[in-house]
């Protein structure tokens, strides 16, 4: 006996619960396939925050931003590759984004600065805490209010087309691999990207052949298969994003909030070697350029204290700790002169306000109090920029460029958002507003 419903969604991250809410709150009775045991997706790992132009918290900061600089800078992060249209859409509406998630309770009201970004505009809890499993536990606490039926362990295998090529349900497999059919009026593709896998990344970017991941495991693109089944185009896929600042033997990335809030990037030889504010492809590249492609963040007290963020990295054990530069530098093995040389240079430069040598443009403090810290960091896997092709209501394209009738993308799935490269805390921003885009369109398409 097939089941019926208005709306499927597949995935339950930050997009595909972003479009539960939003669609259940227009009236659609909506039904969200998890495949793992748990909701939260890869969105449960992001620490960084949440990219906002405009905002209340930063007027409350004196911080002057437009949706215009925005606009600007993503698209120059993007190395405009991005889709312009909808580059526009998430400038504009992040700002709305921030002010929904904050009337269901999430707490954004931190701000800080991140690469790529000409002001600060990252979107965060107090004390600069992660932002996924803050956003992740707001959107759950809201499906459960509204009763969605949200099913973990059950997997979307397939989707189903008419003749026509509208797309009206889904066929899955429940957690004892017993496969069932939902017939909807309209599907939700929020499936996430394929940093963790390993064969597919290389398929487009054989380069990363070797390389680790931040993600979770279950970033396989299985929603790329899906789409490109019924049709959808494909854009950007060679566009995969390394993060320049991830401990991989322990599958850990540290966020760039700690080169937000003012760490420095140190390499073996003791010296500094880039503008640690750079976009994440470039920072990427710098570390990998360096003795053995690797850099060491550091920072001090000064930075711990308002940065909630880092105490993980202390409890995971992934920091090295001294009460001097010099006592750090033989702790991690660099030329203990240089290193002491670099982070004079560097807290001059901080008291100048002028970064001569690598022309960093935001030095927030000098690291000069108390105790001083390191943790050794090389860039892994991150982001897949491309994906299902989608317009500006969230609805997929096929190879014609037209719309496939009844399947919505958002999230980390879709392709065009970020072009070439994609800046931190956009994530967040893409999935939240394009996910309640999908919502809401496929819950018109419903009606
Ligand atoms: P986004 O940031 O775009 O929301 P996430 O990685 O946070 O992406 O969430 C995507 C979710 O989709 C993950 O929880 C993942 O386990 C889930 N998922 C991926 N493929 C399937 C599938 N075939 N069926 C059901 N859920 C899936």
């Amino acid at each position: 006996q097939d089941e019926s419903t208005d709306i499927v969604v597949i995935g339950a991250g930050g997009a595909g619960l972003s479009a539960a809410v939003e669609a259940t709150n227009a009236g659609a009775k909506v039904i969200v396939l998890e495949k793992m045991p748990m909701v939260g997706g890869n969105t449960t790992r992001a620490t960084g925050g949440l990219n906002a132009a405009g905002t209340e918290a930063q007027k409350k900061k004196g911080i002057e931003d437009s949706q215009e600089l925005f606009y600007q800078d993503t698209m120059k992060g993007g190395h405009n590759k991005n889709n312009p249209e909808l580059v526009k859409i998430l400038t504009t509406q992040a700002k709305d984004s921030v002010v929904w998630l904050e009337s269901m309770g999430a707490d954004l009201s931190d701000v800080g600065r991140a690469g790529g970004a000409s002001v600060s505009r990252i979107h965060r809890p107090t004390g600069g805490a992660a932002v996924g499993s803050n956003v992740i536990s707001t959107l759950k606490n809201k499906v459960k209010e509204q009763n969605v039926d949200v099913r973990v362990k059950n997997k979307a295998v397939a989707i189903i087309k008419d003749e026509q090529g509208k797309v009206t349900g889904v066929k899955a497999e429940n957690k004892d691999g017993k496969a069932y059919t939902i017939n909807a009026k309209a599907v939700i593709l929020a499936t996430g990207g394929f940093s963790a896998n390993q064969e597919m990344v290389i398929s487009y970017k054989p380069e990363l052949k070797g390389f680790a991941t931040t993600n979770h495991p279950g970033a396989l693109g299985e929603g790329i298969t899906l789409g490109e089944s019924v049709g959808a185009n494909l854009v950007d896929m060679a566009e995969i994003q390394t993060h320049p600042t991830v401990v991989p033997e322990k599958g850990v990335m540290v966020t760039e909030a700690v080169r937000g809030n003012g760490a420095i990037l140190i390499n073996k030889d003791g010296k500094r070697f880039i503008n640690e504010l750079l976009t994440r492809d470039v920072v990427s590249k710098g570390i990998l350029d360096q003795k053995d492609g690797v850099a060491y963040l550091f920072f001090d007290d000064g930075l711990r204290k308002g940065l909630k963020a880092v105490e993980e990295y202390f409890n995971m054990q992934l920091v090295t700790e001294a009460d001097s530069v010099e006592e750090l530098a033989d702790k991690i093995g660099v030329d203990k002169d240089a290193m002491m040389k670099s982070v004079k240079t560097y807290n001059d430069a901080v008291a100048a306000k002028q970064d001569k040598e690598f022309k960093r443009d935001d030095l927030p403090l000098q690291l000069n109090q108390g105790k001083v810290y390191a943790i050794q960091v090389t860039p892994a896997v991150h982001h897949t920029m491309g994906g299902l092709q989608i317009n500006t209501n969230a609805e997929v394209m096929n190879k014609e460029g037209q719309v496939i009738k009844g399947l919505y993308a958002a999230g980390e799935v879709t392709g065009g958002v970020h072009g070439g490269n994609r800046l931190g805390g956009n994530a967040m921003a893409d999935i939240v507003t394009f996910g309640r885009i999908a919502g809401q369109n496929a819950a018109k398409a419903a009606k």
